[in-house]
């Protein structure tokens, strides 16, 4: 164990002088979840499929390292011989993970498809996803829906002594609070990656200053929203899809993105946060406020989508 601190406190130093991180800093014993082993030091044993259906692939199996024994479920196919580091974590609510460092060769390179239909996906806090072809997805908010049970947890941890046993117990009760509302999120966002991939080939976004958002935001209930919205999260799903597939992201600055007319391209200076519905000064175009931005992005991408408007 010391071994090990001494170790990861070399790295980081190493990592901080090459200008790669951050300054290291002291790590308090209760904070040290993590646990990493070379390539030797740990092995599988007792290896079956447990997988029905679409999850074949999943095994399950029994990791056996010096601090005993993890039964694991594994996700996908792992080269075993290839692994060269294992990390054995465990997460503030009591979920442990176990991850396989795999050196690959090369990573292969997917051939990129010409895009035949694009879509352009307008992040907000009412709607989370506006697209383009004027479907759009509500903001569940996750974590205001939550906050209520968060602010009574808080509360009982407060009243506890610090590194009590009922401290940790309540501690992990909260970590698991909060897993929950990020796990549900994820999966939101991954559900949305899945039908977006299927239907397209090319994907416009806005690329979204979100710290600087959070900062500009003058109502706290706003900076919570922006929070709890996870852009840059949702964002990386959706490249991760896509790129996956082999298809293509497009990251645009988002300037004026909201305030910008589709039709005319003209700017709308006195459109409001809280003005749902874009009115065009110049040409009298009247729409909806995230579908007109989305639109402005596929317009900005070099994609025009044919359109008809519903009210001339
Ligand atoms: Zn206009």
């Amino acid at each position: 164990m010391a071994q090990q601190v001494a170790e990861r406190f070399y790295q980081a130093r190493k990592r901080f002088f090459e200008g790669l991180s951050n300054k290291p800093k002291k790590k308090k014993p209760y904070k040290f979840l993590s646990l990493v082993y070379p390539e030797s030091g740990w092995r599988l044993s007792n290896t079956r499929e447990v997988g029905l259906g679409k999850n074949r692939n999943k095994r399950k199996a029994r990791l056996l390292s010096k601090i005993g024994f993890f039964t694991l479920i594994i996700h996908r196919e792992l080269p075993e011989k290839q692994v060269s580091q294992v990390c054995v974590k465990l997460e503030p609510s009591g979920r442990i993970h176990v991850i396989f460092l795999v050196e690959e060769p090369e990573a292969k390179e997917l051939p990129s498809k010409e895009p035949k239909r694009a879509v352009g996906v307008d992040l907000g806090i009412t709607r989370l996803a506006t697209l383009s072809d004027g479907s759009f997805l509500e903001n569940p908010k996750p974590l205001e829906r939550s906050l209520e049970g968060i602010r009574v947890l808080q509360r009982t941890l407060s009243r506890k002594r610090f590194l009590s046993k009922n401290w940790l117990k309540t501690k992990r009760r909260f970590a698991k609070h909060h897993e929950r509302v990020k796990d549900f999120r994820r999966d939101l966002f991954f559900k949305l990656g899945a039908l977006l991939v299927e239907e397209y080939d090319l994907l416009v976004l806005e690329d979204l200053n979100v710290q600087g958002l959070i900062q500009k935001s003058e109502t706290k209930r706003r900076r919570l929203r922006l929070h709890d919205s996870s852009f840059s999260v949702l964002r990386a799903v959706l490249e991760w899809e896509f790129l996956k597939r082999g298809k293509t992201v497009l990251a645009l600055p988002a300037y004026n993105s909201s305030r910008e007319c589709f039709l005319c391209g003209g700017i709308n200076q006195n459109l409001t946060l809280e003005d749902r519905i874009f009115h065009c000064p110049h040409c009298g175009f009247t729409l909806d406020r995230d579908l007109n931005a989305s639109l402005v992005l596929l317009k900005r991408a070099g994609w025009v989508p044919p359109f008809q408007c519903a009210c001339s």
